[in-house]
């Protein structure tokens, strides 16, 4: 994953697009686990109880307790989205009596016809069915004290604007409540039903906050939900008045910070050099920290003090993340290609924004401190709205950064390891860049450390997994040794890290380490995912403008992936995960038709570069069987030398693929780069070899 802040980007968070639910900023398999897509079924309503159950469904369902616990009470109007078979329907309008009401919708009008008979059948005549649209309830305005869906939202068509459109027929602070199947709880549920933070970035997009989970079911998860009191904006960035506002950009950090970890806070220190790349003066330089951090002091680089104004306030854009928004005054313009120095003291408690990103925990704590740019740990030089902030991840920067914690505890970075400091109590741990990024990471815990000897490969283990930490190791080492053996070494290599991290707090991946989740680092089934994130090491870097195709990053790491695969476990775990990924870009297909039509040289026009890691890694599995293993190994180390300190496009590709060859590849790069015929291909389910013979 290489997007500046993968799933943060505001295309992702708004649009459907079924990016891994789990990380404001991540995107690669590791992140996502399960894979980078999801399946997500067309709209079927009445589906209600997961296939392949129901029998005593009250054992597991306790439909008395769910009651009790969501609070449906005698006299209470309730609207049903997806009432279905009517098997919660009639319960709650047991519960609400004659004197209360409930509204049973589906778009399903057998399922509505079969609730009113069975009404009829139990003389129940306060249930008033809804046919619906796939987007809208057509419920009445304001009536509801309660709405609830049961098996229901992950199988929306439209959850957002269906959300949307369910909030004015509920009454004020009357709650939401989504009943769904657990993934966590029920493996066999995973890919089919969304997890919390998919469900929590959906439905605060729709307006709406986390109230509280009940989580007694032993299946399933109950969130419970309230409209969050504001209404999005609509966020249309032509009528932005900060678009055509040029800001400046940060181009170096140097950061102190001090963990109290006793206390849940930090004490903090951020020298920044400021450079104006636009074309006109800057006096006003804004920047964004997390909204807990108070900023004490704001002076230049000599100290002398810089009038700032801060507030919190809520993104322009994205109404639920709030951040203190810092305004600092330069002592005089600074003209274009100029730069200033700007120096800020903060302190403050940090919680992450786990209501709005779930998987943005960020926190300084005993057990496990994280410190990312997902929770604005340090300040970013943007203006108060999303847009603006996922901007500021374009451009790179250098850093070094000293973090100070009690003696004992061990800090992680992905950057160059300098210097520890100690003292009779506490150890600070320095770390610069390799060279320019565009984000710092920083983890604090009496962390286990292993090392290869070289000291090129670091692992580090939260105390309990410090076994894991050999075998992760020993995995990188070997995918380190394939990839070199195959496509050669990579020049320059400073060497890589891996930091685990709590589960569900999302993994990141960044030049030369990731962070990686608890549970992958665990499983031995998911050391593949490893074997990609090794793989970005030996990536060339796309032009800019084709770069959100994520063809150049992502198709490569993920075929990579396969043949380390190939490698490590065998032709038929190989097979098994290209047809994954054949399955998974079909999936994408069906949801979205555009995602087969739309070729791969354009998917950064409309953001489909998520199909590049399936269809994209299938395009390289074809190119390779029409050319053979020594071509292809060859094509491609001499690819990456060549290119690795350009930039490349899909010509460069296409015409260093055809000198390898010996001969022109024109019909396999138009079906497979420049049009979109290939997909037809995948439908078909043909294999590489059958594919090929059509390019020999
Ligand atoms: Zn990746």
């Amino acid at each position: 994953m290489r997007s500046p802040i993968s799933s943060a980007s505001r295309q992702r968070y708004r649009s459907r697009t079924i990016f891994s639910p789990v990380v404001l900023f991540l995107l690669c398999g590791i992140v996502s686990g399960a894979g980078v897509s999801r399946t997500v079924d067309s709209v079927v309503f009445a589906c209600q109880v997961p296939s392949g159950e129901g029998g005593d469904r009250d054992s597991w369902q306790q439909p008395e307790k769910v009651l009790d616990a969501i609070g449906v009470k005698p006299g209470m109007t309730i609207g049903e989205v997806g009432a279905g078979n009517g098997y919660f329907t009639f319960k709650m309008a047991r519960r609400v009596g004659p004197t209360g009401l409930i509204y049973a919708n589906d778009i399903d009008q057998a399922a509505l016809r079969s609730i009113e008979a069975g009404a009829k059948k139990r003389k129940i005549e306060h249930i008033v069915t809804v046919g619906g649209e796939v987007d809208n309830p057509l419920f009445p305005p304001a009536a509801m004290d309660l709405a609830i869906m049961v098996y229901v939202f992950h199988d929306l068509a439209k959850p957002v604007e269906l959300l949307q459109n369910l909030l004015p027929s509920l009454k004020p602070n009357a709650p939401l409540v989504i009943l769904e199947r657990d993934p966590e709880k029920m493996p066999s549920a995973k890919g089919h039903f969304y997890d919390k933070d998919r469900i929590l970035k959906l439905t605060s997009e729709a307006g709406f906050e986390l109230v509280r989970v009940e989580t007694f079911l032993p299946r399933d998860n109950i969130y419970i939900l309230r409209a969050n009191g504001v209404s999005s904006p609509p966020a249309d960035p032509s009528d932005g008045h900060q678009k055509d506002k040029a800001l400046p950009a940060v181009s170096r950090y140097e950061l102190r910070f001090t963990l109290l970890l006793k206390e849940n806070r930090l004490k903090a220190e951020s020298l920044m050099k400021v450079r104006n790349d636009s074309r006109e003066p800057v006096s006003e330089i804004p920047f964004l920290l997390y909204r807990l951090f108070d900023v004490l002091e704001v002076t230049d680089d000599m100290g002398i003090a810089l009038p700032f104004k801060q507030t919190v306030v809520k993104f322009s854009d994205e109404n639920s993340l709030q951040v203190n928004f810092v305004s600092v005054r330069l002592s005089e313009p600074l003209a274009p290609g100029k730069t200033a120095a700007v120096r800020l003291k903060y302190a403050g408690a940090l919680w992450g924004y786990p209501e709005v990103m779930a998987y943005v925990r960020d926190r300084i704590d005993e057990n496990y401190s994280l410190l990312r740019p997902d929770s604005l740990a340090y300040p970013v030089l943007a203006e108060a709205s999303f847009q603006s902030f996922v901007a500021a991840f374009r451009l790179g920067f250098t850093y070094q950064v000293q973090t100070e914690v009690p003696a004992g505890y061990v800090v992680a970075c992905g950057g160059k390891h300098v210097e520890t400091k100690r003292t009779a109590n506490t150890t600070a741990f320095v770390f610069e860049s390799y060279r320019p990024t565009w984000r710092i990471d920083i983890a604090a815990a009496k962390f286990k450390v292993t090392e290869d000897a070289g000291r090129k490969i670091r692992v580090f283990a939260i105390p309990e997994d410090e076994g894991e930490g050999r075998r992760i190791l020993e995995a990188a080492q070997k995918s380190f040794r394939f990839y070199s053996g195959l496509f050669g070494e990579v020049g320059d290599f400073p060497g890589y890290v891996i930091i685990e991290i709590p589960e569900g707090w999302g993994s990141q991946a960044s030049d030369f380490y990731i962070l990686q989740s608890a549970a992958a680092f665990r499983d031995k089934g998911r050391t593949s995912e490893l074997y990609h994130e090794i793989a970005h090491n030996w990536n060339v870097r796309a032009k800019p403008a084709i770069q959100r195709c994520r063809y150049f990053d992502e198709a490569f790491a993920s075929y990579f992936q396969g043949l380390a695969i190939r490698e490590f476990e065998g032709e038929e775990a190989f097979e098994k995960y290209m047809n994954r990924l054949r399955d998974r870009f079909l999936q994408s297909c069906e949801r979205d038709g555009k995602n087969g039509s739309t070729p791969i040289a354009d998917y950064w026009r409309e953001e489909r570069g998520e199909n590049s890691y399936t269809k994209g890694a299938w395009s390289l599995f074809v190119l390779h069987q029409v050319v053979g293993d020594t071509v292809f190994q060859s094509l491609i180390s001499d690819f990456l030398r060549e290119f690795r300190p350009r930039e490349v496009d899909f010509k460069d590709f296409q015409g260093f693929a055809e000198k390898a060859a010996g001969r022109k590849l024109d019909r396999l790069f138009t079906e497979w780069i420049s049009g979109a015929e290939s997909s037809q291909l995948l439908r078909d389910k043909l294999d590489a070899g059958k594919i090929a013979e059509r390019y020999r």
